[in-house]
């Protein structure tokens, strides 16, 4: 008899279910059947592969309740933003549906180069094999599906490794896929450690691509074990959002409670650094603050929840300490601050010194920090001062300050008068610096997930 996993519900910490843990031998039976599976989807056409991905939508659409249900039990989330999740995923495969029809290759001009007058030619993409898709616990079907649908739409099969805190909606989503479809051999689901059996994954030479989204230390480490493959990273940031004095002050308020303090603040993209211009501080503080305040924290289950728990005991610990740091170092809480058990008060600090974890790191939970500042060089120098670079977002109506703004962020995107929580799922979406490589959002995940093969043609001059 194997290991045994259990996964524990974070609001109240009873056993959610258990489920058999993978081993070595797993993985790789599991690879040794995707080396048939990446045969049989290299060869389904397009119509086949949009059939299955539109099908595994109706289904995911057919079954919300139970995923919502399985989302509040292992991750916490509340009920809204469970329906979020589970809306936006069966979204995902359907945008990868229509993207499957749309893998293009181009014509090439070889005779703009010497010697090359009678040859012509073309790429093409194709597919590149078996994928790796290894996801966090935080957005366990939206992040698996941004991975997972654009691998099937490119023709690949996928070796899947949910985070183990958080595995269940993802076996579900697997047998969904199944249900629509798709060939048990072009998918396969290990479940385990991160440091066995998510290495064991990264290092197979027979995985010619890791799809990793996760945090910024086992992103490093997969670099360094992966060998020749490609690999997309989406990791963490501890994104800034600028308030100019010429920004609307009320709704920049507004959105910092909705981008800062969703999933406990356990989202890549929260707002975690809202620089202030110190013209506008003082209204800013009084629409933020009451706002935050009005947030109700408690059981993910009841539906006037807005903010649910955390993960587990010991990430809202580290997060209590790191406040606690900041005050140390001089910062003041403007509100929240307190913590009971996974429960964590949304909090708001001021005054911090920007060498406070609470600045310099990924908070990953309900904490914002406002850092006033004089002008907007100083915010961008401020917001750029980061080893992450994810998204940011600027609220101002001036033309010059956005456009300023636009061209010295060091970010993989700019949101104006929104949050740099704001994602829509088929645009162009990733980090520079250490927040990561590459891009999701399926038609550039596509092309990430796919191999150009170049035909050229030798012509001769004319009919012999
Ligand atoms: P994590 O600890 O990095 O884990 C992510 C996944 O990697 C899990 O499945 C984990 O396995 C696995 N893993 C751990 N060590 C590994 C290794 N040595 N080799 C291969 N796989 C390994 O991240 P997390 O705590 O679950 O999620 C939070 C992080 O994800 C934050 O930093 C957040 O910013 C980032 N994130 C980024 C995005 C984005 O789009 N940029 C979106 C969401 C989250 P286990 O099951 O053993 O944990």
């Amino acid at each position: 008899m194997g290991k045994i996993l259990k996964v524990y519900n974070p609001y109240d910490g009873t056993i959610v279910d258990s489920i058999p843990e993978s081993t070595l031998e797993d993985v790789e039976k599991a690879l040794n059947k995707l080396e048939v599976g990446k045969k049989i989807m290299s060869n389904l056409s397009s119509h086949k592969k949009a059939e299955i991905l539109f099908n595994t939508a109706k289904l995911i659409e057919e079954n919300s309740k139970d995923l919502v249900l399985t989302l509040v039990k292992e991750v916490g989330k509340t009920i809204r933003e469970a329906q979020i999740e589970v809306r936006r995923t069966a979204e995902i495969f359907r945008l990868a549906g229509e993207e499957t029809k749309r893998i293009h290759g181009e014509t090439l001009p070889f005779d703009s180069v010497r010697n090359s007058e009678n040859k012509m030619g073309f790429f093409m993409r194709v597919p590149i094999g078996i994928v790796a898709a290894i996801t966090p616990f935080n957005v366990p079907l939206a992040l698996a599906a941004h991975k997972i649908a654009p691998a099937i739409a490119g023709g690949n099969s996928i070796i899947f490794k949910p985070s183990t805190l958080t595995p269940l909606a993802d076996i579900k989503l697997c047998q969904l896929l199944y249900k629509a479809g798709l060939p048990e051999e072009a998918l396969q689901v290990v479940v385990g450690p991160g440091e066995t059996i998510g290495e064991a994954v990264v290092k197979d030479h027979r995985v010619r691509m890791i799809s990793f989204t996760g945090s910024r230390d086992v992103g490093l480490d997969i670099t360094r074990k992966a060998g020749i493959k490609k690999i997309s990273l989406e990791l963490g940031s501890n994104s800034a959002l600028i308030l100019s004095d010429k920004g609307n002050v009320e709704e920049c308020a507004r959105v910092t409670v909705k981008g800062g303090y969703a999933v406990a603040g356990q989202v890549c993209i929260s707002i975690q650094r809202v620089l202030v211009h110190k013209k506008v501080l003082e209204e800013f503080i009084s629409h933020l603050i009451p706002l935050v305040e009005k947030l109700r924290v408690g059981d993910p289950m009841k539906e006037e929840t807005d903010i649910g728990p955390m993960i587990n005991e010991s990430a809202a610990k580290r997060v209590e300490e790191w406040i606690k740091e900041a005050i140390n170092l001089g910062g003041k809480i403007l509100t929240g601050g307190e913590r009971e058990r996974t429960l964590m008060k949304p909090t708001v600090l001021i005054d911090v010194p920007l060498e406070a974890k609470v600045i310099r790191e990924e908070v990953f939970g309900p904490v914002v920090t406002i850092i006033p500042f004089n002008n907007l060089e100083e915010a961008i120098r401020i917001t750029n001062d980061s080893k992450y670079g994810l998204q940011a977002g600027i609220f101002s109506n001036d033309i010059e300050e956005v456009f300023y703004a636009i061209k010295n962020l060091e970010v993989g995107g700019v949101m104006i008068n929104e949050a740099p929580s704001y994602r829509a799922d088929f645009m162009p979406y990733g980090g520079v610096k250490d927040s990561g490589i590459g891009r999701e959002g399926i038609k550039y995940a596509l092309e990430e997930m796919t191999e150009i093969k170049t035909i050229c043609f030798n012509l001769k001059e004319g009919l012999s």
